[in-house]
């Protein structure tokens, strides 16, 4: 095992910052968390975003390394399907996997204190809040941070009330310190990766989408959930989606993700009492009873956008997503084992960036493709008929076949090769449902029954061949009432 004395300074204490800490601060490292945001235990509840996430193996992975998988395991709600709410008022169940395969919907804020609280225990992690990292010198390992303290303002100490007053009275003073490494978990608008554009030979890109979110509640009704409780439930609307997702107190958090611009209305055009409530009516009719009262909760809640960042070389936790970032963290974490931070961090460092860059640009492309499927084509009765076959195929084959969505959820194979496997799937698939398709045009179950099935069965063979390294598996027969 790597040795592992060292100063490691972390930028900000969101999900990232406070996994890093307590999966380094475990290894016995001396770490410090510059956030720049007061404690959120100190704050009201709301963030303004995604009050909830679904965890899946990546996450847990990572949670497992620092001894907290079984706690969120228990605590997370289980998700086993989407639950389609279709605009002609019927409505459908996708399940995710095979039975019993679920993701969790997990509490953003929970997680992260619970993350916090672990590592604070450890007497070699600290957190330093209302530090907001203004300059840093990569090279040097030196940062500077605007620090703010609290003056006796009389105030009553607490934390919301007293806040506003107690901001004005603060001294803000600029702190500097040198530190062994510097690892960057401070979000889409991070601070550390500005520092590091200056830097030779380091490729970044980020790309708002035209489409941005805003969170409304669903709460609990006669003390149960509004809603079947053990699913993502899903308002597909071709280029806008209502999702929601549920809460350990019976409520759901609903999200409105669609365009800010669009020729059939999108945020921008959402702009009076009248036309929220005219939207929202007529395009989510069986959600809106339930959802209080949404416009209010429309004008308050701010609409977020939506962005994707890629960076290469690659050397800090992304925000691409909780579960790949927990995944950079465990990662970090194995390599440490082979290169001993005192004398082969360079190598270290290359190696996490070799192993980290194709994964990260991989969970960009897979969380855009996620966003068209969820918003359009899961109202597609194409969709619907790729997804039993591919259903189908993986509860045959087992591992030999797994539809990318299992790949990325229910494996921690790394996204990259989930997305080059799917590609090698989807001729396939593609393939046999042009056939079904087509077959199906020219008439007769029957005829597709016998003659596509073994069709089908001599395509997957061929194919899955090359998927199993050259041995051809055994494919049985398909038939239509298989599927
Ligand atoms: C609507 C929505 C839904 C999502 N759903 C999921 C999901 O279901 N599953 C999933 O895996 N992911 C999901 N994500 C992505 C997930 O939220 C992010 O990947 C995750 O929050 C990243 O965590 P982070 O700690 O890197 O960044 P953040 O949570 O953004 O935390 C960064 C921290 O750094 C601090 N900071 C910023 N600048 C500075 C500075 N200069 N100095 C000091 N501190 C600083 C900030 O105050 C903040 O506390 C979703 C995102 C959105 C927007």
């Amino acid at each position: 095992m790597g040795d592992s004395t060292g100063d490691i300074t972390i930028v900000g204490a969101g999900l990232v910052g406070a996994m890093a800490a307590l999966a380094l601060g475990q290894r016995g490292f001396k770490v410090t968390v510059l956030e720049s945001m007061p404690d959120i235990r100190t704050l009201p509840a709301y963030s303004g975003r995604s009050i909830n996430l679904a965890l899946s193996a990546h996450g847990l992975e990572g949670l497992d390394l620092v001894g907290m998988g079984d706690e969120w395991r228990e605590r997370g709600i289980p998700m086993y399907s989407r639950f389609i709410h279709n605009a002609d008022g019927s409505t459908s169940i996708q399940p995710y996997g095979q039975p019993g395969e679920h993701i969790l919907s997990v509490d953003r804020r929970l997680l992260n204190i619970r993350l916090m609280e672990e590592a604070e225990k450890l007497p070699n992690v600290s957190f330093v809040f209302n530090a907001n990292v203004r300059e840093i010198d990569y090279k040097k390992k030196h940062l500077v941070f605007e620090a703010q303290e609290e003056a006796n303002d009389g105030g009553d100490g607490g934390h919301s009330g007293a806040q506003t007053t107690s901001v004005a009275l603060r001294k803000r003073s600029l702190m500097e310190r040198d530190t062994d490494l510097i690892v960057g978990a401070d979000g889409a608008y991070s601070a550390v990766r500005t520092s590091l554009l200056k830097s030779r030979r380091f490729n970044y890109s980020q790309e708002f989408i035209d489409h941005g979110y805003k969170e409304l509640n669903m709460v609990a009704v006669d003390d149960d959930w509004a809603l079947a409780k053990n699913h993502l439930h899903i308002w597909p609307r071709g280029s806008f989606m209502l999702i929601a997702l549920p809460n350990e107190d019976k409520s759901f958090t609903v999200t409105l993700f669609m365009p800010y611009a669009a020729a059939d209305g999108g945020f921008n055009d959402l702009d009076t009492d009248e036309k929220i409530e005219a939207f929202m009516t007529s395009n989510f009719p069986d959600a809106v009873p339930l959802l209080g009262n949404y416009v209010s909760d429309f004008k308050t809640n701010r609409t977020g956008p939506l962005i994707t960042v890629k960076c290469s070389r690659y050397h800090y936790f992304d925000s691409v997503g909780m579960n790949s970032s927990f995944q950079d963290v465990v990662k970090f974490m194995a390599l440490l084992d082979e290169y001993p931070f005192r004398t082969a961090r360079r190598s270290l460092l290359g190696a996490y960036s070799a192993a980290q860059v194709p994964s990260g640009h991989a969970v960009a492309r897979i969380a855009l493709m996620n966003y068209i499927e969820m918003r359009s084509h899961t109202a597609s009765t194409l969709f619907l008929l790729r997804k039993r076959i591919e259903g189908v195929l993986h509860a045959v084959l087992g591992d030999v076949w797994r539809p990318l969505y299992s790949m990325v959820h229910f494996t921690t194979m790394p996204y990259h090769m989930a997305l080059e496997r799917s590609a090698k799937q989807d001729r396939i698939v593609a393939g046999t449902v042009w056939l079904l398709a087509s077959g199906a045009a020219a008439g007769g179950a029957w005829a597709v029954a016998h003659f596509f099935g073994s069709a089908i069965a001599s395509a997957a063979t061929s194919a899955l061949t090359s998927l199993n390294g050259g041995v051809a598996p055994k494919v049985p027969r398909l038939t239509w009432a298989r599927l």
